[in-house]
Formats: C-alpha cells, structure tokens, sequence
C-alpha cells in the first residue's frame, strides 16, 4: 500500500553535500514550513554523475548528513544512492521511490534545489522526464538570480511554462509545477568551507558543531 503523507506534499533534497552546512538545512527547514511539506528525505549523491567526484567517500558525506539533521522529527535520512555505490541521477532515484519504494504514483513530490542547481538542469540526466515525476521548488540562492532571462533556453521555456502555482496547490497534483521561495540568504558553500579547512582556518558557525566535531576527528578536509 502506497506511503500517506495527510496529504502534505513530500521534499525530496539531493546534494553531495560535501559538507552539509546550516545553508542546506535552513533550505529544507524553511522549504517545509513555507511548501507545507509533511517531511523532507535527504538523498546524499553517490558518485554524482553530472559533477566532478567529491574529496571525501559517500559514506563519510552520508554520516555527516546523519548527524546534522538527527532531532529533526520533520527530516529522515535516504541513503539508497550511496548505497547503489555508480553514478546516482535524479531520475531514476524518482522513479523507484515511486515505484519501487511506497511512495506510489499520486503522490505531491517535490524535489528542493538552490538556484544554481536549477539552473544546471539541463545537464541532468534525462532532466524533462523530472516534471512527470516531481514538483521542483528552487530556493533564491546569492549570486544566482532566479529569472527566465538568465536560464538556459530550453529551461526558460519551461519555467515560463511551469511557473506560477501557489505552494498550496503543490498539493493538488502530484507533479509538474515549478515555485520559487525566498529563503533567509545564506552565503555559504561547501566550497568555502573546504577552502577554510584546507587553509586551517575555522568553519565555526557554518555547519553544525557535530559535523565540524566529525570533520576534526577524521580529519577530512585536512591541509596536505
Ligand atoms: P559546492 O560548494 O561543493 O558546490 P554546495 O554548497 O553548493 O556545494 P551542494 O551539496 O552542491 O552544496 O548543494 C545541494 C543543494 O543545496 C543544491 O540544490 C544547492 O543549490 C543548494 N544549496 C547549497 N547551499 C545553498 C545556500 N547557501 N543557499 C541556497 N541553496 C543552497
């Protein structure tokens, strides 16, 4: 029998995550609370295939979203990416949560993404096929305007398309609409803070204290 979700919406968040820091979980918190969603799966990539491999493993990425959204009641952890251990594409991963996974065909999904991240979608892997299976909700990121003008053409013409439903009416269908939001602006990336590590300076409130507490003990990130 399919999941039920009280008829919320579900969010989807990918990401290497390499690290998790407080601009992905304010993403997802505030993603749920303006979308309405009843809970947020964290899908950690695998070997992303549309981008250059991470410095550190999947399971170490994995474990460092564990322990950042652990208390969290709203956020659970999905690891089937890192799990399938080969190049991990959306797609795909909504098709089997759909179809493998109880998630069923009706269903809202919504798959949660920064601005920089929608407007790389065309390189995804078969990204058309994403309206037919989720929602997509692209949060104002700095430096990365949302705006048909600035998107790549095949994009803008789906976003122009797709663009305008209210959060509410997420709910009514189980995909297909685009919705932008405008989260608390964070700049902060996982590139800044492996910048920092790398030159021995502090990441101190940028990421959580039990995943910095997790980077010192492993040492990834190290300087050379
Ligand atoms: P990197 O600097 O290594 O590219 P990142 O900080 O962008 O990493 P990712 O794991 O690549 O983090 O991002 C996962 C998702 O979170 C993407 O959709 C991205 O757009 C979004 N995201 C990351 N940081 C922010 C932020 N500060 N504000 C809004 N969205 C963000």
């Amino acid at each position: 029998m399919p999941e039920t979700s009280g008829g919320k919406p579900i969010g989807l968040f990918g990401g290497t995550f390499d690290p998790i820091h407080f601009g992905h979980l304010r993403l997802a918190e505030e993603a749920a609370e303006h979308l309405g969603l009843a809970r947020i799966r964290w899908i950690p990539a695998g070997q992303p295939g549309h981008r250059e491999a991470p410095r550190v493993t999947s399971a170490q990425r994995l474990e460092m979203v564990r322990l950042a959204i652990a208390g969290n009641p709203r956020f659970e952890l999905d690891a089937s990416e890192v799990d399938a251990d080969r190049p991990s594409y959306t797609v795909p991963t909504l098709e089997r949560l759909r179809r493998v996974e109880n998630l069923g065909a009706s269903l809202p999904l919504v798959l949660l993404v920064g601005a920089d991240a929608f407007a790389g979608l065309p390189d995804w892997h078969r990204w058309p096929e994403l309206f037919d299976l989720a929602h997509i909700a692209v949060a104002h990121r700095p430096g990365f305007p949302i705006d048909a003008a600035s998107l790549p053409s095949a994009l803008a013409a789906i976003y122009r398309q797709r663009h305008g439903a209210s959060p509410a009416a997420l709910a009514d269908t189980a995909a297909g609409s685009i919705v932008t939001f405008a989260m608390t602006q964070l700049d902060i990336s996982a590139t800044k803070i492996r910048t920092l590590l790398i030159n021995d300076r502090s990441p101190r409130y940028l990421l959580p204290d039990a995943v910095i507490a997790y980077i010192q003990g492993t040492r990834l990130y190290s300087p050379p």
